[in-house]
Formats: C-alpha cells, sequence, structure tokens
C-alpha cells in the first residue's frame, strides 16, 4: 500500500487524527493532492457508502455544510458527486478531502463492523498500529 493509503486508513480508523491528515495533506505537492483525491473518490465507492452515512459523514465533517463539496454530496447521486468533486479547482481541494474523508470513515467504519467483522483480507483493514 502507498503513504497516502496508509495515512487514509488510519484517519478512518481512529489511529490518526484527522487534523494531522489535514496537515499532511496541506503540506504535499499539488500532484499528490490531486492523487489522494482520486484515491479517495475510488475508497468511497469501494465502501458502499448508504445514503445515511453519506449524511452522517457530512455532519461529522469539520468544515460548514454552505461549503461546495457538502453541497455537491448533499444534492447529487454518488457517483456523479465523486466524479464533479474531482474536479472542482485548487482552491476547493482541502475542503474536498475533509468531506471525502469524513464520509469514508462512516462508511469504512460500518462496513468494519458489519461485513468485515471477525475478520478480513482487506489489506486496508488489516493495518499493524
Ligand atoms: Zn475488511
Amino acid at each position: 500500500m502507498t503513504e497516502e493509503e496508509i495515512i487514509i486508513n488510519k484517519i478512518a480508523q481512529d489511529k490518526l487524527d484527522l487534523g494531522k491528515g489535514v496537515k499532511w495533506f496541506d503540506e504535499l505537492v499539488d500532484d499528490r493532492k490531486k492523487e489522494v483525491i482520486e484515491k479517495l473518490t475510488v475508497f468511497i465507492q469501494q465502501s458502499h457508502p448508504t445514503k445515511d452515512s453519506i449524511e452522517s459523514g457530512l455532519d461529522l465533517a469539520p468544515i460548514k455544510p454552505t461549503m461546495t463539496p457538502v453541497i455537491i454530496f448533499r444534492t447529487k447521486e454518488l457517483k456523479i458527486a465523486l466524479d464533479k468533486i474531482k474536479v472542482l479547482p485548487k482552491d476547493e481541494w482541502n475542503k474536498a478531502f475533509v468531506t471525502m474523508l469524513s464520509v469514508f470513515k462512516v462508511a469504512d467504519t460500518k462496513r468494519r463492523e458489519t461485513f468485515c467483522k471477525g475478520g478480513c483480507t482487506h489489506e486496508w483493514h488489516n493495518l499493524d498500529s
């Protein structure tokens, strides 16, 4: 797994503080930020969020509900929302990161507590620490 993947999953699993993740993201160069955003759209789809987990994730996101990525999630179907968020301009990237990470965290936690309960072979659910 790449550094990006490990950090995203550690945050989702409460092994790394969201604030630290935001700081890490902030310090990346643009190309890598773009990669992280694209990766998150894939992770969110793989975590199969329900409408409820998307809502809970948005409520949890440390961001104003009037921010663009939140509005996109609330008003569009998941697939369309992710396609739109992926191409947001640079000044929205930080907001896109925290919003998507919060949605992923809720959806992935639900999956770990149900589908993956009792052990699974997902590499990202079996991190060392
Ligand atoms: Zn799993």
